[in-house]
């Protein structure tokens, strides 16, 4: 299977700017290449879409409403990213949880909100600094999974990509090291094994996101488990996301 690579633009790119990204990066991207999922701000997904048109790469979106009732002044409901061509919506990615004070019950009502949507959830998971330093990092990882797929059944995992992110690794320039991303793989792999059944711990998609660079991207193409990345900053200049790319397949 093709590796499954993620692009979360964070709060980068206005309508304007995403039009101009699109058109040198598709110019240059080669659709059998990857399993491309592209997740703009909400402001730019009706000019993704379009553009995106015909091109085997899949619309995500940063966020999504707990759930599609009336009455959310400043939210965006599970039908409104549907509409929009969406497929994948990222769900407690660590800057909401740490700064929009997303609590395991929000962050599992989100996931439900997707799945009722038939779209994919990508699960952000992962250890803070003072977690890893602690010898923490396993039973962080086990509990915010269980937490976010709490209730769900296990045809459902089908929707769920899981992303291993580090809160240290996010933006800082520092990556963990192939062994402990291999470690944390199996380790996730073992939860959903033990509270679904060996073949979802087998087939449960897992990517790894945190700081990946051109450079740095080699060390985790082959690590056993993991199915692909999820890239923050370095997919926002369109010729060094495309370098990543090339680098991961
Ligand atoms: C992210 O925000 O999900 C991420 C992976 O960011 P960065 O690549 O910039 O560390």
């Amino acid at each position: 299977m093709n590796k499954i690579v993620i692009a979360n633009f964070k709060m980068n790119k206005t309508d304007k700017e995403t039009k101009e990204y699109l058109i040198n990066f598709l110019a240059k991207y080669e659709d059998y290449k990857s399993n491309l999922i592209m997740a703009f701000p909400f402001t730019s997904l009706a000019t993704a879409k379009y553009m995106l048109d015909g091109r085997k790469i899949a619309l995500g979106a940063q966020n999504i409403c707990e759930d599609d009732k009336e009455g959310c002044t400043g939210e965006i409901s599970g039908k409104m990213l549907v509409d929009c061509g969406v497929k994948y919506v990222i769900v407690g990615h660590s800057e909401r949880r740490n700064k929009f004070k997303e609590d395991s019950k929000k962050i599992n009502n989100k996931i439900k909100n997707a799945l009722k949507n038939r779209m994919t959830a990508i699960v952000c998971v992962g250890e803070s600094l003072v977690d890893r330093n602690i010898m923490n990092t396993l039973s962080t990882l086990k509990r915010q999974i269980e937490d976010a797929l709490k209730g769900l059944y296990e045809n459902e995992l089908e929707n769920i990509i899981i992303a291993y992110e580090p809160v240290w690794a996010i933006g800082s320039g520092k990556t963990p090291t192939a062994k402990e991303v291999e470690l944390a793989v199996k380790s996730i792999r073992k939860v959903i094994s033990d509270d679904f059944s060996s073949k979802a711990g087998e087939q449960i998609k897992i990517v790894y996101g945190g700081s990946l660079t051109p450079k740095n991207i080699g060390v985790f193409k082959d690590i056993k488990g993991l199915d692909g990345v999820l890239v923050g900053r370095g997919c926002l200049d369109s010729n060094i996301f495309i370098q990543i790319i090339n680098s991961i397949i």
